[in-house]
């Protein structure tokens, strides 16, 4: 059980780390209490891949039989609701460009997160409900972004993302909104000091920011891993033309779903604490779904005229799907 062991850390630090340091600072900013039991493990960080390597790059059947690897205890079980709070209308999303971004690379985000509702891949969220029973919408849409030329310096930690957040909300003059998710999106140089790059490829977690529980997370531009964090890209190319971005796309997807159907840790999750993307992570549906794209790199999903590699999710009865 060392991939819960080694997760419990984090979340411990986090919460204490809030305690101490940011209400004292920040009056608007302060920490939420720990889920009631008090030991729930989210698994709330999408770890590095341990052993997908490179060796599967071009090569469309070897992906499949070349699955990773990942330790832990089995993913196949039922995931069940655990009477938390999930939004069933239409998700806003909010993007924090952080550091230094090209508006190319800005685009291929953008365009993903305003298209991706028309795919079907979202719609596995509707395989979810809330405590009435009520179907997830599956619907979500890009409702801001903001640019944050590294207010916070180049490494960012589990206590400055909160003021990452807070401040965009308030500059942007955004909705506190506990139905939404704001992502931090790092560029290629901006470190999170909890591990990025070395043992999680982006995270989300919540917070009271601004008087409301906020879903946030954090997504870098894996360009220094590619390997652990977009393993189909590392030493090849993506369909977008910069396999960090093309790497972060999956990761959004991942956080985005997660925050959406688990945001407090306390709705949707297994018997092992896996959430829904947990439960398919690295899993790119092998030759069934990934092709090569127009400059052929290897992609599975066609949104709008964008090409992008996800990873699939799991839906509630029919198991990881790319589209519902
Ligand atoms: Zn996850």
């Amino acid at each position: 059980m060392s991939f819960q062991l080694f997760s419990r850390f984090p979340r411990f630090f986090h919460f204490f780390a809030c305690l101490l340091i940011a209400i004292p600072i920040f009056s608007y900013v302060s920490a939420v209490p720990a889920p009631a039991d008090g030991v729930r493990n989210p698994n709330n960080k999408l770890k590095i891949t341990p052993s997908f390597t490179s060796e599967s790059n071009g090569d469309v059947s070897g992906i499949q039989s070349g699955s990773p690897d990942l330790s832990g205890p089995p993913r196949t079980g039922k995931i069940k609701y655990h009477g938390g709070f999930v939004n069933t209308g239409t998700i806003d999303i909010y993007y924090i460009y952080y550091g230094s971004w090209s508006s190319a690379d800005r685009s291929t985000l953008d365009f993903l997160m305003n298209n991706i509702g028309s795919t079907g891949y979202t719609k596995i969220l509707a395989s979810y409900n809330d405590g009435n029973n009520k179907s997830l919408s599956g619907n979500v849409r890009l409702a801001g972004t903001f640019l944050d030329n590294y207010s916070v310096g180049k490494s960012i930690t589990d206590n400055t993302m909160v003021n990452v957040v807070s401040n965009a909300i308030k500059k942007a003059q955004w909705p506190a909104d506990p139905g939404a998710v704001y992502f931090i999106l790092g560029s290629s140089d901006v470190n999170h000091t909890s591990g990025f790059c070395s043992d999680f490829c982006g995270f989300h977690t919540f917070d009271t920011i601004h008087g409301a529980d906020i879903k946030y997370a954090f997504v870098g531009d894996p360009t220094k891993c590619l390997d652990g964090c977009a393993p189909l890209y590392a030493n090849s190319i993506s369909p977008n033309n910069n396999p960090g971005i093309d790497g972060m796309a999956s990761i959004i997807m991942h956080e985005m779903v997660e925050s959406i159907t688990d945001g407090d840790y306390d709705a949707w999750f297994d018997d092992f604490d896996y959430e829904m993307a947990d439960k398919c992570v690295w899993n790119f549906g092998g030759s069934t779904f990934i092709k090569p794209a127009r400059n052929g790199a290897l992609y599975n999903l066609d949104v709008g005229q964008n090409q992008y590699l996800v990873q699939l999710l799991w839906h509630r009865t029919k198991q990881c799907r790319l589209t519902a």
